[in-house]
Formats: structure tokens, sequence, C-alpha cells
């Protein structure tokens, strides 16, 4: 039993497990939530939605499904973390003191460092974004459609400077609207291009490797180390940047934007944030392994916020929730912690409208492969991922924000 005052930063995918987690590991602690959110959006299912696969209101939940007894729930943001007095501020300059705090607040999508560029203009002037809302992605589908009806030119897809969630979400976009510009038998009216501000396509060698055959098998012309900077919506144009800070403009038709992610602002304001190396002032200064804060022991991240080689998922989710819930019951009791989070991340990369891959890897051995069903091939695509993805992935996702799984 333990006294302990916990207070969780955000109740999405992350927060809302843990939630669950610790209501039922810790008695006598008390556990407040703060999210703004009424809703549960399932995001995975946003690809879907902007694809025309799904319906949007199937990617909805209310946040009372999932929310556990026995906690309280602040309904509106966090603006400022004094990690010094351990001491969380709210919106209407309220404040909320911790012992324990778990910072769950998913990460920020940075549109405004592309010049010319706002959630606003996405489903107008040809520029879809399947980031930015559930709104968003069913506007993006409608400007995926308006392209396809046009009967042809020139679509672009983008991949930023910076770590996002998804990884494989640029590249899933790009894959629908080609089965779906096939499906119409007008192929050769279309240009594709793909964008990517890495030299490769994905963290993982070989399905990087495999992607970039494909792209070209598809004839989508892929564009490395360079990254959409600015965009003028009204003339459909699109400037893209090098590494050597030269640029290049393009006319398009269809644009998918994929903007610079970080964590929330007012992570990055606080002291919690990393101070060097590879995530400074970008992401949450936590330890890979353990998810502890690096500077701050009672402090603990979980989720996109993670300053973290890859991740990024709800899949990592899933694995970084229980050592995260095992390495705090151990912390409370002044004790080692015992847990380790692998770095399991996946991805079931759709390469077709009918067709994925399931794509599991972690930190070790060159982000090896680490599958979870013995009758899924990483390697190959199959209608058995796909069905996978359509079906089989979102019930075992809310199973997880249960703290079930
Ligand atoms: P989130 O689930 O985003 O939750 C963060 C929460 O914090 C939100 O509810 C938010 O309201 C709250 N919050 C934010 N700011 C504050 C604040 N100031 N105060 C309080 N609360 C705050 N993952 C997969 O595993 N497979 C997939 O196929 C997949 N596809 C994806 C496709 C798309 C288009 C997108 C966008 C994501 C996809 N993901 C996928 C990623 C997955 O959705 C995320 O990795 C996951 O939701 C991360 O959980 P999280 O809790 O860290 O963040």
């Amino acid at each position: 039993s333990t006294r302990a005052r916990i207070v969780i930063l955000g109740g999405g995918a992350a927060g809302m497990s843990m939630a669950n987690r610790l209501v039922r590991r810790l008695s006598g602690a008390t556990i407040t939530v703060v999210e703004p959110r009424e809703l549960h959006q399932y995001q995975p299912g946003w690809t879907l939605v902007a694809s025309g696969v799904w319906e949007a209101d199937r990617t909805l939940r209310p946040n009372a499904d999932f929310r556990p007894a026995g906690i309280d729930w602040v309904k509106g943001p966090a603006v400022g973390i004094d990690a010094e007095q351990r001491k969380i501020t709210l919106a209407d300059a309220s404040t909320l003191e911790y012992d324990l705090l778990v910072v769950a607040t998913g990460l920020q999508l940075n549109y405004d460092l592309i010049e010319g560029m706002s959630p606003e203009l996405i489903g107008s002037n040809g520029i879809g974004s399947v980031y930015a809302s559930l709104e968003a992605a069913t506007r993006t589908r409608d400007a995926i459609d308006g392209w396809l009806d046009k009967g042809g030119g020139q679509g672009i897809f983008t991949s930023p400077q910076t770590a996002i969630k998804c990884a494989g979400a640029p590249i899933k976009m790009t894959f629908t609207t080609l089965s779906r510009i096939k499906a119409k038998g007008e192929r050769e009216r279309f240009d594709l291009d793909y964008y990517t501000a890495g030299g490769g396509m994905f963290s993982q060698p070989w399905v990087s490797e495999f992607l970039k055959q494909r792209f070209d098998r598809e004839n989508i012309t892929r564009h490395h180390l360079q990254y959409l900077s600015a965009i003028d919506p009204a003339g459909r144009q699109a400037e893209f940047t090098s590494k050597d800070g030269s640029t290049e403009v393009r006319d398009y038709d269809f644009i998918h934007v994929v903007p610079p992610m970080s964590a929330p602002d007012f992570v990055k304001d606080s002291d919690l944030i990393a101070q060097d190396g590879p995530f400074k002032g970008e992401w949450l200064d936590s330890d890979m392994y353990t998810m502890q804060h690096n500077r701050y022991p009672e402090v603990f991240g979980i989720g996109d916020v993670i300053g973290c080689p890859i991740n990024k998922t709800a899949a990592s989710v899933k694995a970084q929730a229980p050592v995260v819930e095992a390495n705090i019951a151990a912390f409370l009791q002044e004790k080692a912690l015992p847990a380790r989070h692998n770095g399991y991340t996946s991805c079931p990369l759709i390469t077709d409208i009918g067709k994925a891959m399931l794509v599991e890897f972690g930190y070790d051995n060159n982000m090896d492969f680490l599958p979870s069903f013995s009758f899924i091939d990483p390697k190959e695509e199959s209608w058995s991922v796909w069905v996978l993805k359509d079906h089989l992935l979102q019930p075992a996702y809310y199973a997880m924000l249960k703290g079930r799984v």
C-alpha cells in the first residue's frame, strides 16, 4: 500500500493504459489523470479513414468506456510542469502536486514549421494530411477523391526531418492512393513523387530496402534528404529544402503533408525536456529502457513523447506499459527497477488496399524482427495481415487501454 499522489499527464493510448494498470496495482495511491478530451481517438484507424476504407465514427469511443473507477479526472489541459517543486499548472492557473508523475502527453504536430501551411488548409487546394485529426483524415480522403476525379496530374507525398508517430503512415497513404489510382485503370495519367528527409525509407533496414525496390517498381519517384519547407496553397506549389540549404519548387495537384513533430510546447518549456544529445530540446529526457526520467527519478515517460530512436506507435505503448507499471511499483517501494523495454514497435505496413505486412522490431541487432505470430512472415505481404489491421487490432487496442494486455 502507498499514499503516493500520482499524476498522469494525458489520457490517450499511454495515459489511459497506465491509469487502469496503476489503479489495480497500487492500493491507497491517489491517481489523477489530466486530459482535455471527452472522446478517445483510435488514431491507427485514421489511415483507413483517409483511404476511404473506414467510416470516421468507427475510430471514436467515449473516454468514459475506459476510465477506471477510483481515479480523479481533470478535464482540461496542463500548461506547465515545475519538476523541482513537483507541481503541475492547469489551464485555470490552479496547481496539482505530485509524488510521482507519468508524462503521457503524446506529441505535437508542428505544421507551423512549414511556411504557408496550417491544419485548416487540409482538404482544400489539393492538400491532404492524415495526421492532424479525424476531421483532417476525412478531408484528406476528400482531397484524394478530388484528385482522382480530376483524372490525372502530379501527386507528392512527404515525410519530415523529425521522428514521427507511426513512421509507416506516410508510406501507407502513398500505397493506398496508388491502389485507388490503379483500380481506376488510369495509372499512366498520374505522376507520384515521394520526398523524405531520410536517406532510407524506414528505420528497419530490411523494410527500408524493400520499400526502395517497391517504390521503384511502381514508378514512384523517390527524393531523399529533402524536406517540405514551404507551401503555396493557391499556386499549388511546394518548396523542398536539402541538407545543404538549397531549395527546389514543385507544382502539385495533390500533396500529402506530414509535419515535423516534437514533444508539446509545455513539456519543451519544462525541466523535463532533454538537455543534450539527439533529443535535445525536442523530446522527454527519459531512459529508453527503464522509461524513468534521467534527472528526476520520480518522473516516468511513456508513449510518443519520449526521446527514443524508434517507437512512437500504439504497439510500443502496449510493450512499454507493463514495464512502466513494474518500475513505478518498485520505485515507490524504494527497490531497484526490475523491468526494461526492448524497443518493441510494430507497423501493419499497408502495401495495397487488401494487403499488408506485419513489421515488428526492437532496439537490438540492427533492429532485428521480433515476430509475434509464428504463421506470419514479416517479409511477406498478405491478405491476412490486412484483416488483422482492418478487424483485429482495434479490439486488441481497446483491451490495452483497459490495462488488460
Ligand atoms: P496519444 O494517444 O496521442 O495521447 C496523448 C493524449 O494526451 C491525448 O489524449 C491528448 O489530448 C493529451 N494531451 C495532450 N496535451 C495535453 C496537455 N497539455 N494536458 C493534458 N493532456 C494532454 N500506432 C500503431 O501501433 N499502429 C498503427 O498502425 C498506427 N497508425 C497510426 C496512424 C496515424 C495517422 C496516427 C496519427 C497514429 C498512428 N499510430 C499507430 C500511432 C499511435 O496512435 C500513437 O503512437 C499512440 O496513440 C501514442 O499514445 P500516446 O498516449 O503517447 O499519445
